[in-house]
């Protein structure tokens, strides 16, 4: 029977195996800033923690990837090891192994050796970065492979028969009148002609001219680069470049890793050796300068919360649209942007446009900023446009 004796050493061992467990907490919030607290929504006074959940960050290949997970602490914690479950997004799927199953559960020496008083969830994580580094637990989907798109693509040139794209003036916006087929000047047009309102393109070093992606690439990376979560991206098996093996300069297949840096327009083919080339996107105009134009661009502001997620910009405290202004300040060059929200100020630095910045005046904090379009315009979407002019 537990005596007097037993007790008060049982409750100095709660206590003690409490405070490790909260200091536990705040280490793991303080090294991996992508996570958050989540509590039991019991209707208790004192709010219990009942897991950690948001991103880590796994370095693969030389590219850092957000892979969402969620602890779960289990009603005995800190005398059972946590859950630990992979969560893949609606544009990922879990890469089963011997460290996660299908189900995204994951499994690891280190939790099946956990010891209430010598094991934490820093150590945890940080031994799960490890193995994910070596085998990343997710990988992400494309919305629309198209295969055929290789045989399509070998034949003479990828650009529209009728379209040119200029060599210079990158800030040139593509000729909205040609989009609508209303376009009289031809070769003439110093807009540029293509057959959709965006046009990613890409430039090698060694080859000193900008090529284009073919067209389902080119609606491919639209799509990423429209999903504002996405900075990085893989691709094992690449159709992606399926120009660019057209053009002989390299031949591709399913052995290549391309990564695209979004923010910073890189494209990374990775295979013994590297081949690195920038990337770029040409536009049809802002619809902030055109609001009248119905194949303009519309483009989004986002900033990323303490949470990680990436909120749209609405009005300031003087019901200024921000969206409007931000758009409006960067078209015309502005290094930033000073607004007010709920009591504090706040600048939105425009540079460099790859790593936009919103700082709080007053703590100096920081967060990230992105300009994204906001939707992807197929080419059913012009074809429709089009149509509609024609029966006006
Ligand atoms: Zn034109």
């Amino acid at each position: 029977m537990a005596g007097p004796w037993s007790l008060t050493s049982l409750f100095k061992k709660i206590t003690k195996t409490t405070n490790s467990c909260d200091e536990d907490v705040e280490q793991v919030i303080k090294h991996f800033q992508g996570l958050g607290r989540v509590y039991s929504d019991d209707d208790a006074r004192e709010r219990k923690l009942s897991a950690l959940e948001g991103t880590i960050q796994v370095k693969y290949k030389g590219v850092t990837y957000n892979i969402p997970v969620s602890v779960l602490l289990q009603e005995d914690h800190p005398n059972v090891p946590p859950l630990v479950y992979v969560k893949p997004t609606s544009s990922m799927k879990i890469e089963e192994s011997q460290h996660v199953d299908k189900n995204g559960l994951v499994y690891h020496p280190y939790l099946h050796e956990w010891n209430y008083e010598t094991s934490s969830i820093k150590t945890l994580l940080e031994e799960l970065c490890r193995v994910f580094a070596k085998q990343p637990p997710v990988f992400l989907l494309y919305p629309h492979t198209s295969p055929s798109l290789g045989q399509q693509q070998s034949s003479s040139s990828s650009q529209q028969p009728q379209g040119h794209v200029h060599q210079i003036k990158p800030d040139l916006p593509i000729c909205s009148d040609f989009l609508l087929g209303k376009c009289k000047k031809g070769s003439k047009c110093s807009g540029r002609h293509c057959s959709l309102p965006f046009h990613w393109q890409y430039k090698v070093s060694e080859v000193d001219e900008w090529k284009s992606f073919c067209e389902t690439d080119n609606e491919k990376l639209e799509e990423l680069y429209c999903d504002v979560t996405l900075e990085e991206r893989s691709e094992s098996d690449s159709v992606i470049i399926w120009d660019f093996f057209s053009k002989g300069l390299m031949h591709l297949d399913e052995g290549y890793d391309v990564n695209f840096l979004l923010d910073n327009k890189v494209m990374i083919v990775q295979k013994d050796f590297d081949v690195i080339a920038q990337i770029r996107r040409l536009s049809t105009e802002s619809h902030v300068t055109n609001p009248g134009n119905p194949v303009a661009t519309v483009w989004t502001w986002y900033w990323k919360d303490e949470h990680e997620v990436w909120r749209q910009y609405d009005v300031d405290q003087s019901g200024r649209d921000l969206q409007r202004s931000f758009e409006e300040a960067f078209l015309n060059n502005k290094n930033c942007f000073k607004f007010r929200i709920s009591g504090h100020d706040y600048v939105l630095k425009f540079l460099p446009p790859n790593d936009m910045l919103q700082e709080n005046v007053g703590y100096g904090t920081t967060r990230k900023v992105r300009r994204r379009p906001a939707e992807v315009k197929s080419a059913a979407d012009i074809l429709e446009l089009v149509l509609d002019r024609y029966h006006a």
